[in-house]
């Protein structure tokens, strides 16, 4: 037996290990047990105290350090009743993995004795050594200091492990000269700029009450489960997350069976202790089901303000990627797992709401309303269409390059889809500006009033990376493994810069002159409404569209990279204090070398597994035949094989070649065009040869698990 069929033959026998009793919560019991939510501070906190606190959470103050050893004191005390034994601050490098060092409560008294100790400033500043991680050139490893501090909008967590708690806290990056060395402080920056034009554009509207204007996302979350004992076998998975070999599965997902079909017992285990794991956390996991791919699925939560719910996306995925070797399996996060069938995405969902409730983005029951959701729909539209380039640059990367631009998802164009009711309105807003009047205390704004825009009404469009779905967009384009800070921050940024443009022209205009805002609405629309796209994205003929209308479509990483350091964009980010140029140069800078060594690790790993697995295997089934000798069904099959490893052994040179060469292309950025334009098509070719010898060469040889075991047992 190969060790291929010892995995399946263990599988066969895997037995479900159900080590909670599932009857006995339904949810509600558990939810938020491991957070510091508002019931565990009021209860831990005196109140004068909690009370402050509250307010800085709701944005309202900012936090103010007096109270910070009070607030540290409680929620020790909170942790240690959990039994927490350290506690961490817990951040988003531009690793876009999350960080975290551990320290223990206890510190010496002197008598041979410890107590547990954690002050304000414990909670308030960490002070990693920030030398290791990414910043672009913003730091030289001989300033190697960062601060990690005490982001108070994301709540206090405890990551609960067999054996040991710690307590966890959300925190921010910088380095020693304040600059961003992290995900979250940009985002937090973008979502106070947006929340500042939009109240700017709510005032003229006669809003009066709102405090706040903030974001909210729902990432929708894809992902893979395969068997762990398959996949650990395939170095490939192991060290980049996906195949990179492997040839079709006779059967795959063409049957359309897997789409929302019944959960195997064995994912479904998995899937209710991740959402009871999820709910301890406070994080509202709701919806799960089977998606395209066989063996994809999907989860989505009930959505939350958007730096918490960026927070949570991590955790989410940090949780699977804990549950699943628990469960026997491998969770598979990376865009493009196999060739041949679907990739993964994240669908992130995202809206802008005051602090008293309101959906800027849902259209309402009446003239008033239906104007001033016209007027956040036409800012999005216009910073969609103005900030296009960015919003691909915000989601490109090794392994998004497999999904954008491919015939499954959303395409590398960025579009818009309204629905065609919706597309409707915009259109006679484009035409009848002018002809906007108050009549008989109604709005006509080109139309009498929007019609009644049910949520049930908007049409669906799997193929628009960026969808409207009855009260908020659908950023559709962004890839399963990416942290969403980044796109949600260049989309915040987008959008502000629309409504301070907006917000500027109604400076100049009486507050309820609905004509003169139709004006200015009729012109940004006709300005960007070349965006707005209701058709198939996949198709040839959009791409010929596209670039009629001079939509750009950056089809690879390194298309969509300078982006980032156009004059537009410097402008953009620096005018809204949301990224300084050094700052914006230094994300870039890393997303360039994330690009190199990712696409550098997958060749290496390819080569590796054509030089010692596959090659080895071919030869060996070629003495077979030749040992078999005689027929001439052999002797074809044997020119056939011997034919394969030739172009093997030559497509392994090519490929290590170009590999090679690009390392000498001086420049990262040289060194990623290099790799985008003849490593990564050298790795493909390879693979073509590899996947066709999987097809002959006899099954017993082949050196790995295969698609058709990979994806269907389980
Ligand atoms: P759809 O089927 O239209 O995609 P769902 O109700 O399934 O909508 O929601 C998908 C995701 O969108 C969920 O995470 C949900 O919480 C989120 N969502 C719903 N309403 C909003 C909103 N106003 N803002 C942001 N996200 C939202
Ligand atoms: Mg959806």
């Amino acid at each position: 037996m190969t060790a291929r069929h010892t995995a399946i033959a263990a599988i066969a026998d895997h037995r479900i290990a159900s080590n909670q009793d599932y009857t006995e919560h339904a949810g509600e019991e558990i939810y938020g047990q491991y957070v510091f939510h508002e019931v565990a501070q009021r209860q831990y906190l005196a109140k004068p105290i909690f009370r402050r606190l509250r307010r800085t959470i709701d944005g309202l103050e900012p936090f103010d350090p007096i109270i910070a050893d009070a607030v540290a004191h409680g929620v020790k005390e909170w942790a240690l009743s959990h039994g927490a034994t350290h506690f961490t601050h817990w951040f988003v490098p531009m690793t876009g993995s999350t960080a975290e060092k551990h320290d223990s409560f206890l510190s010496p008294v002197g008598d041979g004795k410890t107590i547990a100790e954690f002050s304000g400033n414990n909670l308030l500043q960490g002070e990693p050594d920030a030398s290791s991680f990414p910043s672009g050139g913003i730091r030289a490893t001989f300033e190697a200091r960062g601060y990690t501090a005490w982001d108070v909008t994301s709540p206090i967590f405890l990551q609960v492990e067999p054996n040991g708690v710690t307590m966890t806290i959300p925190t921010a990056f910088v380095s020693f000269t304040g600059e961003a060395l992290d995900h979250k402080i940009p985002l937090l920056r973008s979502q106070e700029a947006v929340g500042a034009e939009a109240l700017r554009v709510l005032r003229w509207f006669g809003n009066s009450t709102t405090g706040r204007v903030f974001t909210n996302i729902g990432p929708e979350q894809e992902y893979f489960l395969v068997d762990r004992r398959l996949a650990e076998q395939r170095p490939d998975l192991v060290l980049t997350g996906r195949t990179l070999f492997g040839a079709a599965s006779p059967k795959g997902q063409e049957l359309e069976d897997q789409y929302f079909g019944a959960i195997r017992p064995r994912i479904l285990a998995f899937m209710m202790d991740l959402d009871r794991e999820l709910w301890r956390l406070g994080i509202p996991a709701r919806t799960r089901h089977n998606e395209v791919a066989p063996g994809q699925f999907e989860m989505a939560p009930v959505y939350e303000p958007t730096s918490v719910g960026s927070d949570h996306n991590m955790l989410v995925l940090a949780t699977m990627r804990r549950l699943a070797p628990q469960h026997g399996l491998a969770f598979l996060v990376h865009e493009k797992p196999f060739a041949g069938i679907n990739g993964s995405g994240k669908h992130n969902n995202w809206s802008m709401a005051t602090d008293d409730g309101e959906n800027l983005l849902d259209p309402g029951n009446d003239p008033h309303e239906n104007a001033q959701f016209l007027a956040f729909l036409v800012a999005v539209i216009r910073g969609v269409n103005t900030h296009a380039d960015l919003l691909r640059a915000s989601i490109a990367d090794a392994g998004n390059d497999h999904r954008l631009g491919a015939n499954e998802a959303p395409p590398a164009i960025v579009s818009i889809f309204l629905g065609s009711q919706l597309e409707d309105v915009i259109e006679q807003l484009a035409k009848g500006g002018a002809t906007g009047s108050k009549k008989s205390g109604s709005l006509e704004l080109g139309v009498t009033s929007l019609p009644a825009l049910s949520k049930d009404a908007t049409d669906r469009n799997r193929t628009s990376p960026f969808a409207f779905t009855g009260n908020k967009f659908e950023f559709r384009a962004v890839g399963s493994s990416a942290p969403i800070y980044w796109p949600q921050t260049v989309l915040n940024v987008a959008v502000a810069d629309s409504l301070k443009q907006l917000a500027d022209a109604l400076d100049d205009l009486e507050p309820g002159d609905f004509e003169g805002l139709t004006t200015i609405l009729s012109q940004m629309v006709r300005d960007h409404k070349q965006v707005l796209f209701e058709g198939n994205g996949y198709s040839e003929e959009w791409h010929a569209e596209a670039e009629k209308r001079g939509l750009p479509n950056n089809r690879t990483t390194v298309d969509a990279l300078p982006a980032l350091s156009t004059d537009k964009a410097k402008d953009l980010f620096s005018s809204f204090g949301v990224l300084s140029e050094r700052e914006l140069a230094s994300r870039a800078e890393i997303s360039w070398e994330h690009y190199v060594k990712v696409s550098n690790i997958e060749a290496s790993c390819a080569l590796d597994m054509a030089r010692t697995m596959i090659l080895p295997a071919a030869v060996q089934y070629l003495g077979q035949l030749a040992a078999a000798g005689g027929s001439r069904g052999v002797l074809t099959i044997c020119d056939q094989v011997s034919g394969l490893v030739d172009d093997l052994v030559e497509k392994i040179t090519a490929l290590a070649d170009a590999q090679h060469a690009a390392h000498e292309a001086g420049s990262v950025h040289a060194e990623a065009k290099a790799f985008a334009s003849k490593v990564i098509p050298a790795q493909g070719e390879l693979r073509e040869v590899a996947d066709e010898l999987e097809t002959v060469v006899a099954d017993d040889l082949w050196p790995m698990p295969k698609y058709r075991e990979l994806l269907f047992v389980y």
